[in-house]
């Protein structure tokens, strides 16, 4: 099974989904592609490509299940737990169980990006209140999280 690729970061056979751009939906300006959806028994993980468009940026969020991402296109600026990195085309980041994340397209560009997951997951749960205000106890956490 080939997916061709196409310009612009599109791929032959896929869709891309483009999320609604409307307060409180928690993400902006973001598409995606899903590439592999666990064809496999052996191989039980579904492969997306996600698109931030510039000066957006994903959920922020936390769940059981771990991501594998790499990024693939721009730069752009990451919440791993408590720690911010700023991230570029090929550097590979692990977000691990239990760990809000979020990414940010900070650089005037597009920050393109492939995830990898369990088919079998959890459902993202978003900050509370209270979990808002403990991330915000972290100045530079609190400058850069978005909701
Ligand atoms: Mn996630």
């Amino acid at each position: 099974m080939l997916l061709q690729n196409l310009p612009d970061f599109r791929w032959d056979k896929t869709s891309l989904m483009t999320y609604k751009e409307e307060p409180g939906t928690h993400y902006k300006g973001t598409t995606r592609q899903v590439l592999f959806d666990g064809a496999f028994p052996d191989l039980p993980v579904q492969l997306r490509y996600f698109e931030i468009q510039a000066d957006g940026y994903s959920t922020l969020e936390k769940h059981q299940h771990a991501h594998l991402v790499v990024i693939m296109q721009g730069k752009g600026q990451v919440l791993d737990g408590d720690q911010i990195h700023s991230v570029e085309t090929n550097d590979v980041i692990t977000f691990g169980p239990d760990t809000f994340h979020q990414l940010r397209a900070t650089e005037g560009e597009p920050l393109g990006f492939l995830c990898l997951v369990n088919v079998d997951r959890d459902r993202p749960v978003l900050p509370s209140e209270e979990e808002w205000n403990k991330l915000c106890e972290n100045p530079q956490v609190a400058e850069f999280i978005r909701r």
